[in-house]
């Protein structure tokens, strides 16, 4: 497989991020990133499609068009959906979740529940922008991890807001473990639930007293929680082939969310075999009789494998190998330390035992 990293939530000056297009194209290749895709708040952007060269060394970074749709009469504004690849406008149907799935799903698109659950914050940040819509069907997947929702939460206080300001190391902690059970919730219902993480990034400066900071810049956002994408080909030059490897690798759910800045988590594996079939996160394994679970880490870390949300085995070690005659669901989490704390470190999307 071929591993590539990239971030699927992010804002510029199109909608209410600080930075213009090229200039959030630049602190990605700089944080090392091979994709991003623009998600500015319900708005069509065309001819944006193309690789990014950084000046410095060349680094290029592909760069995709999505959008972040909601309804905007609504008060707050909830139910925020990540609308990969589609550039039409989606405004008419905006109103009706389900009615916009659908559409971004027929125009080639693929849909995220973003933030899916928050908790408030400070100040302005104290509205939280949940999904509340579950009676809908069909998207592709849920944001499991969005680091700004995370930040949101931790910096909940004056004191904390300062310290997180000027140690955003301290910060960011993991998923909600209510939206961790809210998608194991959901792949108990039989579908398949891609997970996928990303920085959601503004790079907004906020003010405290006589303090002014932009806090959690671009580039800082992009060395922090992404989605690692295992591809079966090297990404191809020409853009509509490259956008579509993506777009199949992310339907596939052949991908795991990291926080990167811990530690690299590439080369991060998750695979299983039963008979002769064989598969990685995001496959369905038809079981025979006996299926191997085998979950390899490049660094050491805290891994724990789940069936069905529960967890079934555990281990400190860099390798974990589960032998089960069980069908359910089968997903990976792994923790380190980082700062004196334990913090998630990558959550595999699981493989369906069936
Ligand atoms: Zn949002
Ligand atoms: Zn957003």
């Amino acid at each position: 497989m071929l591993e590539i990293i990239g971030n699927l939530h992010l804002h510029t000056t199109s909608s209410d991020g600080t930075g213009s297009h090229d200039e959030v194209a630049a602190a990605a290749a700089r944080a090392g990133l091979d994709f991003i895709v623009y998600t500015d708040h319900n708005i069509a952007i065309e001819g944006m499609e193309d690789w990014y060269s950084l000046s410095a060394n060349g680094h290029k970074i592909l760069r995709l068009m999505g959008q972040e749709i909601n309804d905007q009469q609504l008060v707050p504004e909830l139910n925020h959906l990540l609308c990969h690849f589609v550039s039409e406008d989606f405004q008419p149907v905006a109103a009706n979740p389900q009615a916009l799935i659908d559409a971004v799903h027929a125009r080639g698109g693929v849909t995220f529940l973003a933030h899916p659950l928050e908790r408030p914050g400070i100040g302005a940040a104290r509205e939280t922008y949940p999904w509340l819509s579950w009676e809908v069907s069909g998207f592709t997947g849920i944001e499991i991890w969005n680091a700004m929702t995370d930040v949101k939460w931790q910096l909940r206080t004056k004191p904390r807001a300062i310290i997180g300001a000027y140690l955003p190391n301290l910060v960011l902690t993991g998923p909600f473990p209510e939206v961790l059970a809210k998608w194991d919730q959901l792949l108990a219902t039989g579908q398949k639930v891609v997970a996928i993480g990303n920085s959601d990034a503004h790079a907004m400066s906020f003010s405290l007293g006589p303090l002014r900071r932009t806090i959690y810049p671009y580039e800082y956002l992009f060395r922090a929680v992404n989605t690692h994408l295992l591809l079966d080909a090297p990404l191809a030059h020409e853009v509509n082939r490259a956008r579509q490897q993506i777009f199949e690798t992310l339907r596939l759910g052949h991908c795991f969310v990291s926080y990167d800045l811990l530690a690299s988590s590439q080369g991060f594996s998750f695979t299983a075999s039963s008979g002769a079939a064989e598969a990685i996160m995001g496959d369905t394994l038809p079981l025979e009789e006996v299926a191997t679970f085998h979950v390899a880490s490049p660094q050491p870390a805290r891994l724990r494998l789940l069936h069905n949300g529960r967890v079934v085995a555990e281990t400190k070690e860099r390798e974990l190998t589960l032998r089960t005659r069980e069908r359910g669901v089968y997903r990976v989490e792994a923790y380190r330390r980082f700062w004196g704390w334990q913090r998630g470190w990558v959550f595999t999307n699981p493989i369906y035992v069936s």
